[in-house]
């Protein structure tokens, strides 16, 4: 588990910007053409591994952004140039990354790490729900600045193919600015998939429709949380009267806008009585779904407030989990389990079992040492606890891991 921030010594920085970070090689062979869209070598900022082993009369005439040296002497630049320096963890900013700096403060952020599975576009702290295990409690406050960021950032990432997360808060409280980004997404860098974490309330207003045919975006996915098969269940869990209506309108809006779309469930002691219930009203009225995503929960934010409310143990729900996959996939249906320890679950459901967890809040524990599941195993969220912890915990023998990766095949 890798933070994304660390901290620098920081010279000749006096305002806030964001760099690419690149090796000399790099900047060599493709300039500025290793970002995906508008970048000058002002945006650009030398990775250094070793200042004493590079020509440092060459450092200073480079004509760019800045320079991050990890090791060695400090060189001579010119007011122009942002130095960083003395990192606290060298691993956390690599080449390829880009990064936020701002003058307030010595904390570098990075924003996108090349080579990532969970490179995310954060829209904004706002939300319209209140969901009871929310990871990131919603904040009142206006920060549509995420969407000029989000913008540029666009420009500095790596244009090859793979996927960027779009979230919050709620995306779509941002309409115009989250329609500008998968536009630009869309032009700049049409490889990548683009997938969008809403609770599809205000995709209820059919406006969208128009405006989501219009983009076409080609790997466009809609996340869309869907926590019960009844109003009452689901307007509970996500602690909003009227959010079921309006999700399921918005679901059958991105529907007709020709959107792929796919339902995530969070499995907890509120949904798990249902669930079979959910399976069904998800086969019966959203056929045109594509993917149905079943994730053990992530123990922080009002989660851990609302522990007593939601925690069951996963190894309680093997039976019902297993009922509610097999009832989806012999209908046709495309369904993943996300975020369980490999060890609580059901060997035959294994087909369906993906390492989801991003790689830069995974963990694994005590337990875990001399287990032969580790590559196979999404482990737990960095925020694991004890009172999280299934009692099904145990490291895989050889011999156990056989059983689950023989129904793989
Ligand atoms: S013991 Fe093995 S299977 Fe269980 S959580 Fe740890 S790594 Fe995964």
């Amino acid at each position: 588990m890798l933070r994304l921030d660390t901290q620098f010594e920081i010279r000749n920085l006096h305002a806030p910007r964001l760099f690419k970070v690149i090796t000399l090689d790099e900047l060599i062979t493709f300039g500025t053409s290793s970002c995906a869209g508008d970048a000058s070598f002002d945006d650009l900022l030398l990775y250094v591994e070793d200042a004493d082993i590079l020509d440092a009369q060459l450092l200073p005439s480079l004509p760019l952004g800045g320079l991050l040296i990890a090791k060695g002497e400090l060189p001579v630049v010119d007011e122009g140039t942002v130095l960083l320096s003395n990192p606290r963890d060298a691993e956390v900013v690599r080449p390829g990354d880009v990064i936020a700096l701002s003058p307030s403060s010595r904390m570098v952020r990075v924003l996108y790490r090349r080579g990532a599975n969970s490179n995310l576009l954060f829209m904004t702290d706002r939300c319209n729900s209140l969901c009871l295990m929310c990871s990131q409690p919603p904040k009142d406050i206006d920060d549509q600045w995420h969407i000029e960021e989000n913008l540029r950032l666009l420009d500095l990432i790596d244009p090859c193919a793979e996927q960027l997360g779009i979230s919050g808060g709620e995306p779509t409280l941002y309409k115009e600015g989250l329609l500008a980004i998968i536009d630009k997404a869309k032009r700049i860098a049409p490889a990548k998939s683009l997938h969008v974490l809403s609770n599809g309330r205000l995709l209820s207003d059919p406006a969208w429709i128009a405006e989501l045919k219009h983009m076409n975006h080609p790997a466009l996915t809609w996340g869309i949380p869907l926590y019960g098969d009844t109003a009452e269940d689901h307007d509970h869990l996500v602690q909003a009267e009227g959010a079921f209506s309006e999700t399921i309108r918005g679901i059958y809006n991105l529907g007709r806008a020709g959107q792929r779309i796919e339902i995530r469930v969070v499995l907890n002691q509120l949904t798990i009585p249902r669930l079979p219930q959910l399976a069904h009203f998800i086969f019966r009225n959203m056929p045109f779904v594509e993917h149905i995503a079943l994730m053990g929960i992530e123990s922080t934010g009002l989660a851990k407030k609302n522990h007593q409310t939601l925690w069951i143990d996963p190894l309680d729900y093997q039976d019902t989990l297993s009922s509610a996959c097999h009832f989806l996939e012999v209908r046709g249906m495309n369904v993943s389990i996300y975020n369980l320890p490999l060890c609580v679950l059901k060997p035959s459901l294994m087909p369906f079992y993906r390492r989801s967890i991003s790689d830069w809040k995974n963990l694994f524990i005590e337990e875990c040492d001399g287990c032969s599941a580790t590559e196979y195993c999404a482990g737990f969220f960095k925020s694991h606890s004890e009172r999280w912890k299934s009692r099904g915990i145990h490291p895989l023998s050889r011999d156990e891991l056989s059983h689950y990766t023989r129904s793989m095949s």
